[in-house]
């Protein structure tokens, strides 16, 4: 029995679907203008992993996931009109990143990925019904969304429509009846996208395109809608303005879900605050799509979460360890087949319980201490993690042994384009170290190579020490510029 949270009635409610044979699910996607923010990918992997647990529950093929690409915006024209390139050359090339992106992560990709552009006939149909229904009214050249019209208006923020308007600080068109009547349809002139329709040239508002793709791809009720907090007002509050007025037979959405934000020092993380860096960045710097979503699930997806390099070690670290346990070939296991391996109930049951990654994460780490691969490897699948990728991606960055007596050398294997390390530097380092090491270990004094230890932990290296050896393995955070003032 899967539990979730739902923003509409405010409650952890059991998910009973409408046609267990087809459970469907629309998440609103991003608008493709630049490379998805690490904030972004929160939604992507929260949701892939609830998909991921629907398709656990009734089946593979009985589990329908849209999520659309939202290409005519007007920040879309912006970056259009500032570089001078075609609108669709710049939404294809993002929805290719976007794909990219969120596949390094682990992500499955939707059964569905519409795209507004496509979806301009629907979308005119739908506003031509809302105004036949008396829900919306043209005005100067748009088309506005009547929302006294409809009394449940606010309802899923718990918003009162007075309140709403003591909030609203921009001024107001003077064309709208009421000023939070939102524009379902808007004019374009000049290089702005557009399209012919009754109202003239013009182009859909944005909250349209999701009542229109959800109708026809998912039907007028379906089970799960999702996206970030920041969505709820207005966004969402306007689809089911809009979809419960154009189809008064259905319940649209039944089961909302809301992931809080990504955060940096407290604020969302936002390509207009530019406190954002994005997935890309860290792909680049070498930092292992299995590290971003490990980090990602560590904290609930109703709680805000900070990013912070300690989490991003801790995540690679465990990791490693895991393609340590499970070995060089992770399925050829002499005592147990892993290929079968199946999640633990206790696993399913953390999942099911309204998406506890957290508790999720914690019972990975507990079938990695007591070493029960068979657990370890069902529960890891079920989350998005496969051990073959990940003995591939932590193996290689393995770092020689150095040995106790006679330091030979550190043999040192760099993953990803950032990671660049500095083998003179660390073979001395180890040394040193060693050397350190040995001096405590007779004078029974060992505040200087606990310093030195903590130093090369503050340089993103993890160090381990053994009786017989010492290995020092740079990880994601791993700092040159660090180790230049170790020297
Ligand atoms: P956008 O392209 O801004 O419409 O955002 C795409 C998706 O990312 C939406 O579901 C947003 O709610 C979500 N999102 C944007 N910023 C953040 C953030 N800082 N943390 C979590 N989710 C976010
Ligand atoms: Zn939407």
């Amino acid at each position: 029995m899967i539990k979730l949270h739902n923003t509409k009635t405010r409650r952890k409610e059991a998910f009973v679907p409408i046609d267990d044979q087809n459970v469907r699910m629309y998440v609103c996607g991003p608008t493709v203008y630049d490379r998805a923010h690490l904030g972004n990918a929160r939604p992507v992997v929260v949701f892939d992993v609830l998909y991921r647990l629907l398709r656990h529950v009734y089946g593979e093929g009985r589990v329908t996931y849209v999520r659309n690409f939202t290409d005519v915006d007007d920040k879309i024209n912006a970056k259009a009109a500032e570089t001078g390139r075609d609108i669709r050359e710049i939404t294809d090339e993002t929805i290719g990143w976007y794909h990219e992106d969120m596949d390094a992560l682990g992500a499955l990709r939707p059964d569905h990925a519409p795209r507004a552009t496509e979806y301009i006939p629907p979308m005119v149909a739908m506003i031509l019904d809302l105004i036949e229904k008396g829900h919306a009214y043209e005005a100067d050249g748009h088309v506005l969304f009547d929302v006294n019209s409809y009394d449940a208006y606010g309802a899923l923020s718990g918003r009162k429509l007075e309140d709403m308007r003591a909030g609203e600080r921009v001024e107001v068109a003077d064309y709208k009846r009421d000023p939070m009547d939102f524009v379902l349809w808007k004019p374009s002139s000049g290089k702005q996208p557009g399209w012919e329709s009754p109202w003239g040239y013009g182009r859909p508002g944005w909250h349209i395109e999701c009542s229109a793709m959800s109708l026809d791809l998912l039907g007028e009720s379906f089970d799960i809608h999702g996206g970030g907090l920041d969505l709820q007002f207005p966004h969402h509050e306007n689809e089911i303005a809009q979809s419960c007025c154009a189809n008064p037979t259905g319940d649209f959405a039944r089961y909302w879900l809301h992931n809080e934000m990504l955060q940096v020092e407290g604020k969302k993380m936002s390509k207009s605050l530019g406190n954002f860096f994005t997935v890309r960045d860290l792909l680049d710097q070498g930092v292992p799509g299995e590290v971003i979503r490990f980090v990602l699930l560590s904290t609930h997806y109703r709680s805000p979460m900070d990013w912070t390099d300690k989490k991003m070690r801790e995540a690679e670290k465990t990791l490693r360890k895991i393609a340590e346990l499970l070995g060089s070939d992770p399925l050829t296991k002499p005592w147990v087949d892993l290929r079968y391996a199946t999640p633990p109930q206790e696993f399913i049951e953390a999942l099911a319980n309204d998406l506890n990654t957290s508790l999720a994460l914690t019972l990975i780490g507990k079938y990695l201490k007591n070493r029960q691969e068979f657990e370890l490897v069902g529960a890891l699948r079920l989350l998005g993690f496969f051990p073959e990728a990940l003995v591939q991606t932590f193996a290689e960055v393995r770092i020689q042994t150095v040995d106790n007596s006679l330091v030979s050398g550190v043999n040192i294997q760099t993953r990803g384009a950032g990671l660049k390390t500095d083998m003179n530097s660390l073979n001395d380092l180890g040394k040193r170290l060693q050397k350190i090491r040995k001096e405590a270990m007779e004078s029974g004094n060992f505040s200087e190579m606990d310093a030195l230890k903590s130093a090369l932990t503050d340089a993103g290296i993890e160090v381990r020490m053994s009786k017989e050896s010492i290995e020092l393995i740079p990880g994601v955070s791993f700092d040159l510029a660090k180790l230049e003032a170790l020297k």
